[in-house]
C-alpha cells in the first residue's frame, strides 16, 4: 500500500478545506507515518478521517483534531510542551517536529512502552515519556511554554496551571462522558483566560486531578 499517497490525500481532503493553513503543520503531517502509530489491523485505515483503537480501551484522535490542537497552540518558536495522554504517540511526534522539547505522560505502561519504541525507531531524540498520573503534569521540568490535554477533564487540573509559562497556552477538552468543548486556555497575569474552539469526544482524563477509573 502506498502510505504517502493516502497522507497527501488526508491533507487535502480533511484538513486544509476545515482551515487548517499553516504550512508547517501541514508539511509535518504529510511527513509524519502515522500508519506506523496504529495496530497491525488498522493500518489499511490509519489515514482515513476518524479515531482509531489503541489497545487498552484508548484512541488515536482524527487527524484533523490532532491538526487542529496543534494549531491553537499557537507553536512559532516555543521550547517546551508538555502533553497528557501520549497513547500512540502519534500527536508526540507531530510537536516534536515542531518545537524544541517534548515531555509527554502516559498513565498505561504498555501504550508508553510501544510509543518509547517507536520515538527511538523514527528518532526522535527531543521526546522524552513517563509513564503515571499526567494530571500531576512534570513539575521538575516545568515551566512549560505549551501544554496540551489529549483526554477529557471535567475541569482543568490545578498542576497543570501551576506548570504553565505566564503567556503560556494549554489546550484541553472539557466536559462529560459523551461530548466535551475543546477548549484553549492562556495564563496572563498569572490569571486564566478560556475560549470554547469547538465541541469533541476525547477518553477520559483518570487521575488525582482528572476523573475516576471506570
Ligand atoms: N495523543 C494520543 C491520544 C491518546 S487518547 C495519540 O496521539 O494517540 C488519550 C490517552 O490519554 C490515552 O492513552 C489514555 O490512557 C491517556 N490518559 C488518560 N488519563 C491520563 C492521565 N491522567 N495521565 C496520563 N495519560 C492519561
Amino acid at each position: 500500500m502506498d502510505y504517502s499517497i493516502l497522507r497527501k490525500s488526508m491533507v487535502r481532503e480533511q484538513l486544509i478545506p476545515r482551515g487548517i493553513i499553516d504550512e508547517k503543520i501541514l508539511e509535518v503531517f504529510s511527513k509524519v507515518e502515522r500508519h506506523k502509530f496504529v495496530p497491525e489491523e488498522f493500518k489499511a485505515n490509519a489515514y482515513a478521517d476518524h479515531p482509531l483503537p489503541i489497545g487498552e480501551n484508548q484512541t488515536i484522535s482524527q487527524p484533523y483534531i490532532v491538526a487542529l490542537m496543534t494549531e491553537c497552540l499557537n507553536l512559532n518558536d516555543v521550547g517546551k510542551v508538555l502533553e497528557i495522554g501520549t497513547g500512540s504517540g502519534y500527536q508526540s511526534a507531530i510537536l516534536a517536529e515542531l518545537v524544541r522539547e517534548v515531555y509527554t505522560i502516559e498513565r498505561f505502561s504498555v501504550l508508553a512502552q510501544k510509543a518509547g519504541v517507536l520515538f527511538d525507531e523514527l528518532g526522535y531524540t527531543n521526546i522524552k515519556m513517563r509513564t503515571g498520573d499526567g494530571t500531576l503534569g512534570w513539575q521538575e521540568e516545568s515551566p512549560f511554554d505549551r501544554i496540551i490535554v489529549t483526554a477529557a477533564a471535567l475541569e482543568i487540573p490545578l498542576p497543570l496551571v501551576e506548570q504553565l509559562k505566564e503567556g503560556g497556552r494549554l489546550i484541553i477538552p472539557l466536559g462529560g462522558s459523551f461530548s466535551q468543548i475543546l477548549t484553549v486556555v492562556e495564563k496572563k497575569k498569572g490569571e486564566i483566560e478560556s475560549s470554547p474552539v469547538c465541541g469533541c469526544v476525547f477518553v477520559p482524563l483518570v487521575g488525582k486531578y482528572g476523573q475516576e477509573a471506570s
